[in-house]
């Protein structure tokens, strides 16, 4: 059948439509502006902003896949991790589909939704296979087998912030705009990654224990002090250095630590997903990193790196390959669910 997934966790209302493993259309609408001004993402407004925006991301996704209503065959929702208020919004929209329409539905956890993006692109996910999720809330490395059917070992998870969150942190601090991430990226481009040695956390012999955790924290702390440093000296901040070197740290601990856990756990595939994948830096560092160790690197493309309803359609596409449960149509949200399985609705799956 034809799955319509539905995303809206965040700031970003997404509706996609996948059918075997093919991304047949998809639409997202974003209520970034709006947050702007506040240098963070407001849950009010962005519940608010999914509430308008959600009927037409859904007409979008389907002019887009040339498909009408009638021909949606089970719905796919993000029923948790995220924004209580934003979430509610798309589980309330996909039990009015699922139930109008009579068709199943299935609640999916956000990231298994980051980690199924890849395959829309690039085709089934080979088992096993190491994750690396690097968002705006999440930085960890998961040993992946079978997405929907067994459980997703945690390697090692962020002890304080997300990659992402360092980003759009240090971003502030450098007077950088909203979101932070991009424009970090977009800054670095002109400045040089050597400029600024910022520390590399957990990544010392002594960490052996942690070699697979993170901790962006004092790195954002360590951005802040060097920012500071220069302001009080002179006017101008070396922003395109200063991001340029972050970029770099955050990169180079990234993949370092992701293709120490697939020669680790000798796993050939190495899965980068989540807002940060589409970092223009981590991206090149994972595919030389990747390369010279004969590990095979993948990364959905960049629109489907962020938040989206196209991954969640793909999750709900694998659910229904494989003989799931549909969600009881009480589903509730899970705000901060934890990333055991891929589905938030009953398990486990037939074999
Ligand atoms: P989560 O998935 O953990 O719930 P989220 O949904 O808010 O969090 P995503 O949409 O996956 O996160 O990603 C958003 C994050 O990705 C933000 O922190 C943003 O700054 C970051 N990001 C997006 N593009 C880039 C980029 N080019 N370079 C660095 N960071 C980026
Ligand atoms: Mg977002
Ligand atoms: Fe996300």
């Amino acid at each position: 059948p034809v799955v319509l997934g539905i995303e809206s966790s965040c700031d970003e209302t997404g509706a996609g439509l996948v059918r075997d493993g093919k991304l047949l259309g998809h639409a997202v609408a974003s209520s970034m502006a709006e947050h702007a001004r506040f240098g963070g993402v407001v849950p009010e407004i962005a519940a608010r902003a999914h509430v308008h925006s959600m009927q037409s991301v859904v007409d979008k996704a389907l002019a887009e896949a040339g498909l009408s209503f009638g021909d949606i065959g089970a719905v796919a929702v993000t029923s948790g991790p995220g924004l209580a208020g934003a979430l509610q919004v798309g589980v309330a929209a996909a039990k009015g589909y699922a139930y109008a329409l009579d068709v199943p539905l299935y609640g999916v956890h956000h990231l298994a939704g980051h980690v199924a993006a890849d395959t829309l692109e690039h085709g089934p996910l080979p088992e096993p296979c190491m994750v690396l999720i690097v968002s705006g809330g999440h930085t960890s490395l998961l040993l992946v087998r079978d997405l929907v059917r067994d459980p997703i070992v945690h390697l090692g998870d962020t002890m304080d912030d997300a990659a992402g969150e360092c980003f759009d942190k240090v971003a502030r601090v450098f007077g950088l705009s909203y979101p932070g991430g991009p424009a970090i990226d977009r800054a670095a481009q002109s400045g040089d990654p050597k400029a600024v040695a910022f520390p590399r956390p957990l990544t010392a012999p002594r960490d052996r224990e942690d070699r697979f955790a993170f901790s962006f924290s004092g790195l954002k702390t360590a951005a802040a002090r060097w920012a500071e440093k220069h302001r009080a000296a002179g006017p101008e901040l070396p922003v395109a250095d200063g991001a340029a070197s972050l970029q770099e740290a955050v990169a180079d601990v990234l993949t370092r630590k992701a293709v120490a856990a697939c020669r680790e756990h000798d796993v050939r595939t190495l899965v980068v997903v989540g807002g940060v994948a589409a970092n223009s830096r981590v991206r090149s560092l994972a595919q030389a990193r990747c390369a010279s160790a004969g590990i095979e690197l993948r990364v959905p493309p960049l629109g489907l790196c962020t938040d989206n309803g196209a991954m969640i359609a793909a999750v709900g596409d694998l659910l229904v390959r494989s003989g799931a449960k549909p969600a009881p149509l009480d589903l509730a949200v899970d705000p901060s669910a934890p990333l055991e399985y891929a589905a938030l609705t009953p398990l486990p799956l037939p074999a």
